[in-house]
């Protein structure tokens, strides 16, 4: 029943991973999606193989990007940040790599844009290298100043086509698109580029614009609409649970699994 469903490790960010593992795997989730702060302090490959030893699939690593800077000597760190993260994975055994694009103030968004292509472009060799792929995550245009020019599925689905390497395609979250009119045209536009499905709820009203994320069926997305549109599109892979909430992060996390496993049957 839930051999489909991956939590993030962001999702239960109170838990060490080690008690993140071994409670999603006794709840009989299918998936995790590592969070490069989850791994602090530990062997990345022995940490792979803990995950994989309790029965869990590894979804996806997160997160790389960031690409965009007003100075050359920032960009290239960026590149060669990002080259570590996909090592990372890699050595995790993670097959993908989200990545949230980025964006400088003091430059325009046509610029940033310019400048994430060049890096995706600058690393896509190194990831095909590791047998890694790399998604670009549309996010919410609110995080248009600093986290990402790209704010459209649609503008996603032009990089991909333009960049035409088949080891990138598109992470689509619920939270970042579902308000985009565009929506339905451009998730059939991915295709078989659609490598991750995110899913949470966006909260009436939001108190906070980062980490007020709502559990599905707290908000206002209509998620299954979304998953229907995903899946004629092809998309056959896991559905990601990626909450970041304050207020879900301060209660008991075994209380909140279990309401997320609840509304991922009912709402999802
Ligand atoms: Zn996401």
């Amino acid at each position: 029943m839930s051999s489909r469903l991956c939590l993030h490790t962001i999702t239960t960010k109170p838990w060490p991973i080690e008690t993140a593992i071994d409670a999603y795997a006794a709840a009989g989730i299918g998936g995790i999606s590592v969070w490069r702060d989850a791994l602090d302090g530990r062997s990345i490959p022995d940490t792979g193989r803990r995950i994989r030893e309790a029965g869990l699939t590894i979804v996806s690593y997160v997160r790389g990007g960031f690409f965009a800077a007003l100075e050359a000597e920032g960009r290239a760190a960026a590149i060669d940040e990002n080259k570590r993260v996909i090592d990372e994975a890699a050595a995790l055994g993670a097959p993908l790599v989200v990545l949230v694009c980025g964006a400088a103030v003091g430059q325009s968004l046509e610029e940033s844009r310019r400048q994430i292509r060049a890096g995706i472009e600058a690393v896509l060799p190194h990831a095909r290298e590791r047998g890694v792929k790399l998604a670009i995550e549309p996010l919410h245009p609110m995080y248009a100043d600093t986290r990402s020019a790209i704010v459209t599925l649609g503008q996603a689905n032009g990089l991909v086509e333009a960049v035409a390497d088949d080891h990138l395609g598109v992470a689509v979250d619920v939270y970042h698109v579902w308000w985009d009119p565009a929506l339905a045209a451009e998730i059939a536009r991915c295709g078989d580029r659609i490598l991750a499905f995110h899913v949470c709820d966006w909260r009436s009203p939001t108190r906070d614009l980062l980490n007020d994320r709502g559990l599905m069926g707290e908000g206002c997305i209509p998620i299954r609409q979304i998953r229907r549109l995903v899946e004629k599109a092809g998309f056959a892979g896991f559905i990601e649970v990626e909450i970041f909430s304050t207020e879900y992060w301060a209660m008991d996390q075994h209380v909140f699994l279990d309401r997320i496993v609840d509304a991922y049957k009912h709402h999802v």
